[in-house]
């Protein structure tokens, strides 16, 4: 496999993963300058549960998971399945 496809095949499973975990993310409140989500694992037993942060300054996403620690540049499901979170009350949002 070629570094591209690898690529691809990890980021296609952090895709999944963000799609299964959006529907359960929960917006704990506006911060001011922060959206702060909890997004519950998908598995109890195995997964934990993480906070993530948006910053409204830098359109950031933070979150407190290994995965995320480790490669901030490519973010985490968690991270993701905030921002589909955003995406979908956007549309809601809109007319
Ligand atoms: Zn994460």
């Amino acid at each position: 496999m070629t570094d591209e496809g690898k690529r691809d095949f990890a980021s296609e499973f952090l895709m999944e993963k963000a799609a299964a975990l959006a529907p359960l993310v929960k917006c704990e409140g506006d911060f001011g300058r922060n959206i702060r989500f909890i997004v519950p694992p998908r598995n109890p037993e195995k997964n934990a549960q993480h906070l993530v942060f948006f910053s409204k300054d830098t359109k950031d996403f933070h979150c407190d998971c290994r995965a995320y620690a480790l490669h901030p540049e490519k973010g985490c499901s968690h991270s993701i399945a905030c921002q589909m979170f955003l995406d979908k009350l956007n549309e809601v949002e809109k007319p």
